[in-house]
C-alpha cells in the first residue's frame, strides 16, 4: 500500500506499556493513573443507563454537559462560550484536535508545531495535506521563544498549536507569554488551537493561562480538553472543544461525519458531575503531593529532577546515570531496572536528544514508592 503516513509507526506510549507488561516494570511512562476515578462517578454512568440514556445524543454532546461546561470556563476563566453553537462535546482530546486541524488546514497550508509537542499534532497536519513548520521551544528550559514564532508566521499560516500546562516538559505558559502570543496574531488572521488537557493541573499556586483568558486569542481558539485527565478516566475519551461560533460550525462539519456523536450515559454522567467544581478545585493539592513525594526519592538518585509546574510529568536529566541516548535509556530502565519512562526525543520530528527523559506521577502512593525503591539503584 502507498502509505499516507511514512514516518508513523507505533506510538511510543503504546510501546513502552507493552514492554512495560512484558519486564514486569513500574510503568511510570504512558501518561494515565493507575487509581480509580470517584465512585459518584461511577454511580451516575449506571444511573445514566437506567435511566435509558443509551441511544444517540446530539450530535454536538448533550446540552446540559455543553452548558455545564460553559459555566466552568466562565467561572474560571471569564469568557462566556455559548453552548448551542461554541461548545462540541468530543471522542477526548485526540479526536477534537484532529479535527480541528481538518476543519480548518487546508491542503499546503502552514501550521506551526511548538517542539517537543504531543505525538498526535503533526499526523494529524499531515493527513490535512497542511505543512508542518517545526519551532523549537527554547532548549533548557522549554519556554516559547517569540522571536522564532514570529520568524516562523508567513502569508501561508494557517494555524499555531499551543499546549499548555505542557507534555513532555511540564512548564506552564505565563500570563506575559499568552500577551506576546495574543500580540504577535494580532495583525494576522492565524487561528491557534490550544491544548489545554492539563488545566486542572498547575503546582505552587500557579495559575492556568487559558486561551479563553485573552479576547485576542478567544476569538482566533479552539481550546481543548479532556475529562479523562481531570476525572482519572482516560479510557472514557470524552473531551471537548469551545471555539467561537463560526469556527464551530466549521468544526462541527467534521465532527459529524468523523465519530458523529460521543457515548451518551458517559456525557450524563459527567453532566451532572460537573455541576461541583471541588474535584478540579482540588486537583492541585492532590498532584503536587505526589508530584513532590516522587520528586524527594528521585532526589536521592543521580537523576537531576527539571521543574515540574503542571502536568502528571516529572522529567529528568540522566547525564549522570548513563551514557545511552534517551530511547536506549529508557528501554534498559525498563528491562533492567524495571521502570518504565518515555524518552523526549519522541516528541520531536527528528528524535533530538538532549538526555532527558519523562515520568508519570499519576500513580498510586504504592506505586511510586515501588518505582522509587528500583531507581534508587541508580
Ligand atoms: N494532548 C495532550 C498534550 C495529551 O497529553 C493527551 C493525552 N495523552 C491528549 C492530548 C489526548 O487526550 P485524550 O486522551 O483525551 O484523547
Ligand atoms: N497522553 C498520554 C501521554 O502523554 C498518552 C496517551 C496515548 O497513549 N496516546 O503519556
Amino acid at each position: 500500500v502507498q502509505t499516507k503516513l511514512p514516518a508513523v509507526g507505533t506510538t511510543i506510549f503504546t510501546v513502552m506499556s507493552a514492554l512495560a507488561v512484558e519486564k514486569k516494570a513500574v510503568n511510570l511512562g504512558q501518561g494515565f493513573p493507575d487509581f480509580g476515578c470517584d465512585p459518584k462517578l461511577l454511580q451516575a454512568v449506571t444511573d445514566a443507563m437506567a435511566a435509558g440514556h443509551n441511544q444517540y445524543p446530539p450530535m454536538p454532546g448533550i446540552l446540559a454537559l455543553r452548558q455545564a461546561i460553559a459555566s466552568k470556563i466562565a467561572a474560571l476563566y471569564g469568557h462566556s462560550y455559548d453552548p448551542q453553537t461554541e461548545i462540541t462535546v468530543t471522542a477526548g482530546a485526540t479526536q477534537a484536535i484532529i479535527t480541528a486541524i481538518l476543519a480548518v488546514v487546508r491542503p499546503g497550508d502552514e501550521v506551526i508545531v511548538l517542539e517537543p509537542c504531543y505525538d498526535s499534532y503533526v499526523p494529524n497536519i499531515d493527513l490535512a495535506g497542511g505543512k508542518v513548520v517545526r519551532v523549537p521551544l527554547t532548549p533548557g528550559t522549554f519556554r516559547p521563544d517569540f522571536d522564532k514564532i514570529a520568524a516562523a508566521l508567513t502569508p501561508r499560516t494557517r494555524a499555531i498549536i499551543i499546549n499548555t500546562p505542557h507534555n513532555p516538559s511540564a512548564t506552564v505558559w505565563t500570563e506575559s507569554e499568552m500577551r506576546r502570543l495574543e500580540e504577535l496574531l494580532a495583525p494576522t488572521d492565524v487561528l491557534v488551537i490550544s491544548d489545554e488537557v492539563y488545566e486542572h493541573m498547575v503546582y505552587a499556586g500557579g495559575k492556568h493561562e487559558s486561551a479563553a483568558r485573552f479576547p485576542g486569542l478567544a476569538a482566533r481558539t479552539f481550546i481543548v480538553s479532556s475529562f479523562g485527565k481531570t476525572y482519572h478516566v482516560t479510557g472514557w475519551k470524552v473531551g471537548y472543544v469551545a471555539a467561537p461560533a463560526a469556527l464551530t460550525a466549521e468544526f462541527r462539519k467534521v465532527h459529524q461525519f468523523n465519530v458523529f456523536t460521543v457515548n451518551t450515559p458517559m456525557q450524563h454522567a459527567l453532566a451532572s458531575f460537573m455541576v461541583d467544581p471541588t474535584p478540579y478545585l482540588e486537583l492541585p493539592a492532590f498532584y503536587q503531593r505526589k508530584r513532590d513525594l516522587f520528586a524527594e526519592g528521585l532526589a536521592k538518585t543521580r537523576l537531576k529532577l527539571l521543574p515540574s509546574a503542571g502536568t502528571y510529568f516529572q522529567c529528568v536529566d540522566i547525564s549522570d546515570v548513563s551514557d545511552l541516548d534517551e530511547s536506549d535509556f529508557c528501554q534498559w530502565l525498563t528491562s533492567e531496572i524495571g521502570v518504565a519512562a518515555i524518552p523526549l526525543s519522541a516528541f520531536y520530528g527528528d528524535g533530538f536528544d538532549q538526555r532527558v527523559v519523562r515520568f508519570c506521577f499519576a500513580k498510586k502512593d504504592e506505586t511510586l514508592y515501588s518505582a522509587l525503591e528500583r531507581l534508587a539503584r541508580l
